[in-house]
């Protein structure tokens, strides 16, 4: 069985939801993982964040507008008076959660609760449209199987069992809808899987159920050999490897969540990127098997804070990386890249929720530099490291200042690190020494 996600542009419209009823309904069973319409999430957000600073009345214009576009879309799709009804009933219940959380006291929790709010509407949504459909569909609750642990990791042995418990419980269907994104945490609080989480979601299932495939479909055609908001003339990726398409999913490639091809890897489930508004284009399938060597893709992630740690003697002096790692470690902050000399380190993180913390604490035995504002730029192909034409690449120090470069930690992966001010002159250019086949 196939499982497939669809994002919120795919479902974004009562339009859009019809495309992707015409997809998945070939007469094979399946899983549909739906996102939340477009847009959605972000105006739960600002709802949310309306509340943490108690502007409830601007809390409450968004609600309204976003109850009367949700029922104008219903009425749009939904003709059959008793689904018409039924679905607005739901809605209502779920914008009263709504304006009823505009007079509560700010948490976590109240958040979490409020974002989970999109996907459950689309699904809901979805499910009835195809039932007027005539195609059977049935709804698996996501918060009835899906999962995180303290360390925010999907706890696979509790979903295994749940999901099948679901799937049991459930009528037999064709399409099997379920919600993306949305999850209980360890305190059976509702959670989620962050921004972009659907991806995850469908990985997951993918997993526990030994798909034969996941698909995320999207709105673009696949992963892009660069990233096309600031580069002209990128193309697709037809192939690439899962370490590929994670190296390329964690350092910024914004397509896809950073952890999606994480739960599959292992037991080679491949992943499909495909485009809804095109369904005919390839798009990119992400396998166990490596096509081709060479540069394959450029990405950039943002807000990066670079931290230099000098020290009088650090290469000599044994157990100086234990003790900076030890720091980053007790406040539970990830190092992305790391680069060294005889006389300092420098490296990388991009949460710098402890940062004042862990200089504080770096500052006990050695001297801190701290640069914000930099975007790591991640090249990433198979054995690019080797490659006869990689030197390429370093034609770029002509035109940006580069604050650090990372070459040789894997073999799929050069970063350099940048000021953002420089990120999309070194895209751009970076395409041109790279793709365009710019000579010297
Ligand atoms: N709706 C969530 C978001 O906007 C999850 C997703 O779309 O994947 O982040
Ligand atoms: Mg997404």
């Amino acid at each position: 069985m196939k499982v497939l996600k669809f994002g919120g542009t795919s479902v974004g419209s009562a339009q859009n939801m019809e495309h992707v009823k015409d997809i998945i309904s070939d007469g094979k069973q399946k899983i549909v993982v739906l996102s939340a319409m477009s847009g959605t999430t972000n105006t739960l957000v600002s709802i949310a964040n309306d509340i943490l600073n108690e502007v409830p009345h601007l809390a409450m214009e968004k609600i309204n507008t976003l109850h009367a576009s949700y029922f104008e879309t219903i009425d749009v799709l939904l003709s059959d008076k008793d689904l018409n009804l039924d679905v607005k009933e739901y809605t209502n219940t779920i914008f009263e959660f709504l304006v009823e959380s505009t007079c509560s006291e700010f948490t976590i929790t109240l958040e979490n609760k409020i974002l989970a709010q999109g996907e459950l509407l689309s699904t809901y949504i979805f499910n009835a449209y195809l039932n007027q459909e005539g195609i059977r569909s049935a709804l698996l609750p996501a918060l009835d199987f899906m999962k995180i642990n303290d360390a925010k990791e999907p706890d696979l042995g509790y979903i295994q069992k749940q999901f099948k418990a679901v799937w049991d419980a459930t009528p037999q269907a064709d399409i099997y809808i379920t919600q993306g994104f949305i999850c209980l945490d360890e305190s059976d609080n509702i959670s989620n899987l962050q921004r972009g989480g659907s991806d995850y979601t469908a990985t997951i299932i993918g997993a526990v159920i030994r798909a034969e495939e996941v698909q995320i479909w999207t709105d673009i055609d696949g992963m892009h050999n660069n990233d096309p908001r600031y580069v002209a003339h990128t193309h697709p990726i037809s192939n690439l490897s899962f370490d590929e398409a994670a190296e390329l999913a964690y350092f910024g490639a914004k397509i896809l969540h950073p952890q999606t091809v994480l739960p599959v890897r292992k037991d080679g489930i491949p992943v499909r990127l495909k485009n809804t508004m095109d369904p005919e284009a390839f798009g990119t399938l992400i396998s166990g098997e490596t096509f081709e060597n060479g540069i394959k893709a450029i990405a950039a992630k943002d807000q990066i804070t670079a931290i230099k740690i000098k020290s009088g003697r650090m290469l000599q002096a044994h157990g100086f990386l234990k003790k900076v790692f030890e720091v980053f470690e007790t406040h539970k902050t990830s190092i992305d890249m790391i680069t060294t000399s005889e006389v300092a380190v420098s490296l990388t993180i991009d949460d710098d929720s402890n940062l004042e913390n862990i200089v504080a604490e770096l500052e006990q035995f050695a001297s801190i530099e701290v640069d914000k504002d930099q975007t790591i730029v991640c090249l990433v192909g198979h054995s690019i490291v080797n490659h006869e034409s990689t030197f390429k690449l370093f034609q770029i120090l002509q035109d940006v200042k580069i604050r650090m470069i990372s070459y040789g930690g894997s073999r799929n992966n050069i970063s350099l690190l940048i000021h953002s001010k420089d990120k999309i002159t070194t895209l751009n250019k970076l395409n041109d020494y790279l793709f365009e086949l710019v000579t010297l």
